[in-house]
């Protein structure tokens, strides 16, 4: 059996017939050289305007690289031609196997991207032997391609959550459709200030803002002065999620302070090597763990309060009223301000601030999904480890659509995965 049969059974290109087949090598690799023309009773067309029409001159050849066989990387070889186009002047030819500039075929920038969803983009530039670039511009075609397809009705509920990149120094704001049947990453901006969020409500639409039943976000001041003006009438609610983030936050921020006093003292500093004990709930500990919770329960220290009042608010979450859990938050709320633990107190004083938004989170009980925007978190987070290099910003938004979007693929996309 000849490639050509075989290639036309795979990936027939229409008005174009597969010539001679030679081996090359392909980036010091041994490769295949596939040569492609187009049929000579067919007249080319335009790239413009997809008409055909009388033939003006051809190009040296081009290059495209194609899907590898057996450890041979492929390259498509065609000398372009340029059409005398009515319309549009004179054009190059539509060719249906790549696009405009690009150096890789389309079958195999998507073949590329789907690998660049599973493993790290370096990972795959190694396995197939093709760059780190060719890799970047294949999930970029199909971020594109994804996110002119997408649909985007029926959307009820938005998650908006922040992500520190670049050790820390800047943030991200991300935000995520939360429906209890579809959960996916919607947008992605530089920053967390006012600006970034009104350009995210900017690219949403009045339309489909007008929808929405809730907004889910943390206490962040920006964010809750942009969902005020922009999404006024969805429900604004605190999630789970981010309240026990500021409770972490403050346990570690006693109990860092409580080691570094009693190392003052010439104390031994009992609480050094404690912070995940403290932030760990209990039943997630190992059974080397709980002895050591144990023992440091036991000294009875500033932090294990703190430890215990997080612990007691997560009695909040189980309430099915708000009437009920208003009641049990103004408690704890005064119990933690006589605790005389400033990072505690902080929390309680901003809970208390945001009494009525807190309690919304009791009537979207179940109609958004609850650990959603703990979820993303945790994948936008690990998105950003396995994408180890990415120093610019648009490639890490790239990595982030392209993990979380669930952005739609063409029918053909899946042929040689
Ligand atoms: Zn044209």
């Amino acid at each position: 059996m000849l490639l050509q049969t075989i290639l036309n059974r795979v990936q027939k290109q229409p008005g174009f017939v597969y010539g001679a087949i030679r081996f090359v090598p392909v980036r010091d690799r041994p490769g295949l050289e596939i040569e492609l023309r187009g049929r000579k009773n067919r007249r080319p067309r335009c790239s413009g305007c997809q008409q055909p029409g009388p033939g003006y001159d051809t190009l040296a050849p081009r290059r495209f690289e194609f899907v590898p066989l057996w450890g041979l990387l492929v390259v498509f070889v065609d000398a372009l031609r340029r059409v005398q186009c009515g319309r549009c002047g004179v054009r190059v030819e539509a060719i249906p196997w790549a696009e405009g500039k690009h150096q890789l075929t389309t079958t195999y920038a998507w073949f590329l991207a789907r690998w660049a969803q599973r493993v790290s983009w370096t990972a795959v530039a190694q396995s197939f032997h093709t760059t780190w670039t060719h890799v970047y511009r294949s999930v970029e075609m199909a971020v594109a391609w994804g996110r002119a397809h997408q649909d985007l009705s029926g959307i009820t509920a938005l998650g908006i959550d922040e992500i520190q990149w670049h050790r820390g120094q800047h943030y991200l704001t991300l935000v995520y459709q939360i429906d209890a049947d579809c959960r996916r990453l919607l947008w992605v901006g530089q920053e967390r200030t006012v600006k970034t969020l009104l350009r995210f409500f900017r690219w949403f639409g009045p339309q489909r803002t007008a929808a929405l039943h809730f907004v889910c976000s943390d206490m962040w001041p920006p964010y809750l002065r942009v969902v005020a003006k922009k999404a006024g009438l969805a429900r604004h609610v605190l999630d789970r999620f981010h309240i026990m983030a500021h409770l972490s936050k403050a346990i570690d921020d006693v109990r860092a302070h409580e080691a570094r006093t009693l190392r003052a003292r010439g104390r031994a500093p009992v609480l050094t090597h404690t912070r995940w004990l403290l932030l760990t709930r209990p039943t997630h500990l190992t059974d080397t763990q709980l002895p050591r919770l144990a023992e440091l329960l036991a000294y009875n220290l500033r932090a294990v309060r703190a430890y215990l009042l997080k612990e007691e608010f997560q009695f909040f979450w189980t309430y099915l009223s708000p009437t009920w859990a208003g009641r049990f938050l103004d408690r704890w709320c005064t119990q933690t301000m006589r605790s005389r633990r400033e990072p505690m107190q902080k929390v309680a004083r901003m809970l208390r601030r945001h009494r009525p938004l807190l309690l919304n989170w009791f009537c979207a009980k179940g109609t958004i999904s609850g650990g959603a925007v703990e979820g993303f978190n945790n994948k936008a987070k690990l998105t950003m480890r396995k994408a180890f290099g990415f120093r610019t910003y648009s490639a890490l938004e790239l990595a982030l659509y392209h993990t979380l979007g669930k952005l739609p693929e063409p029918q053909d996309a899946h042929t040689f995965f």
